[in-house]
């Protein structure tokens, strides 16, 4: 799969819907087939193989995560858990092995978001959080629409995008922090994922000749998007608890050096365990972002993306992870996901948790991603363990 979009680097670029995610999935959907799973791509593209149980009547337990990358990303985010779920089956099938419930395997569409935002929206239309028109009218940073590249890789299926009733979800990852790491710790199981907020920043400027423009009276938009930019990275000490704030992306127009800037986009993300820190905490940054549009002459208008509420994962099944570990020796720990995950989702429909393995120096989407294949091998064995428990239940 690393192959697919690789990087010079060492890393993938598989963006969402591109020909690169149509190549994975294509790959993807031929090693379902070779297992003789029932394979379903639904109208958001998301891929689901199905393992029949001895009683097929039975909600399945499902597992799965995403093949779409960062740009620029890294060879285990996301397809870890894909990989992982299918080493499973292939296992499960190797040794004959008939479980009760059925299983499932699924691959959801853009979870990162970097491509079309918001991020998690296969998921989020499976879960009803997100409306399907919606999300098929979002547009890239070209103009290309969601749902026209969805149609044009071939993977707008026909199935309906609604949830159906699922027994226990497992979604299996890269943990893409240093916690482990640091604590010497093989697997991580997370109590839940923080919340997630998302802003779009659009500012007006005013354009005009560098060299003959006094500097008193201009209205440069750039100027008010670093003075913002600022404030959101020293709002997590003013606020204080587990606050994360970042923008990480940027426009500028036109983009020329001797021409005032008179437009930009920019993006702010806030994180945190406590919705409540998290609204809070974008209150005051509204107040400072149009404090400084007003003082500088750059109308600005904000775009409320997406919010995703703090979800805290299922007790037994988080549980279930940790003896798991326990049961194969390998040192396990209770956490937090910073990362967002479709599991966020599928928690609103189904008991669900996640399982962490180690990223090397705790580096994530970005080239260099790495993870020991002991420790993948780890995640996957404490995976086939908690699946089988699940599938067992009546
Ligand atoms: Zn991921």
């Amino acid at each position: 799969m690393a192959k697919i979009g690789a990087t010079s680097a060492g890393g993938v670029e598989r963006l969402t819907l591109t020909d690169t995610d149509k190549q994975a999935r294509d790959l993807f959907v031929k090693w379902l087939e070779r297992l003789d799973l029932e394979v379903r791509i639904d109208e958001m593209g998301n891929i689901f193989g199905k393992r029949v149980g001895k009683n097929d009547a039975l909600a399945p337990v499902m597992s799965g995560s995403h093949i779409d990358s960062q740009p620029k990303g890294g060879r285990f985010d996301g397809i870890l858990g894909v990989m992982g779920s299918l080493e499973v089956l292939q296992t499960i099938d190797e040794n004959n092995i008939k479980t009760m419930r059925p299983l499932v395997i699924v691959n959801w569409t853009n979870e990162e978001g970097s491509r079309f935002a918001p991020a998690m929206v296969g998921s989020g239309v499976w879960a009803s959080a997100l409306e399907r028109d919606w999300v098929y009218s979002r547009i890239d940073r070209n103009g290309y629409l969601f749902v026209d590249e969805l149609e044009r890789i071939g993977y707008r299926g026909s199935v309906p995008a609604r949830k159906w009733p699922v027994h226990a979800y497992y979604e299996y990852h890269i943990e893409q922090g240093p916690v482990l790491e640091r604590e010497g710790m093989v697997v991580g199981a997370p109590k839940g994922i923080v919340c997630l907020h998302w802003y779009d920043i659009y500012l007006r400027g005013e354009a005009n000749q560098v060299g003959p423009t006094p500097m008193a009276g201009r209205h440069d938009a750039l100027c008010a998007a670093a003075e913002m930019i600022l404030k959101v990275n020293i709002l997590p000490e003013k606020t204080g608890g587990d606050l994360v704030a970042t923008v990480g992306e940027i426009q500028n127009y036109p983009n020329s050096r001797n021409i005032i800037p008179d437009k930009i986009h920019f993006t702010v993300d806030i994180r945190s365990w406590d919705d409540r820190l998290a609204q809070q905490a974008w209150n005051s940054l509204r107040n400072s972002f149009e404090e400084i549009a007003d003082r500088r002459g750059c109308p600005i208008r904000i775009e409320e993306t997406w919010r995703v509420a703090h979800s805290r994962f299922d007790a037994q099944l988080v549980q279930r992870v940790l003896d798991a570990a326990q049961d194969l020796g390998y040192p396990a720990l209770r956490m937090v996901s910073g990362a967002g995950h479709d599991a966020s989702y599928m928690n609103q429909v189904a008991p669900t948790a996640m399982i962490f393995v180690p990223s090397i120096g705790g580096r994530s989407h970005v080239e260099v991603e790495n993870t020991l294949w002991t420790d993948c091998e780890a995640g996957a064995n404490v995976l086939l363990r908690s699946i089988l428990k699940s599938a067992a239940e009546a």
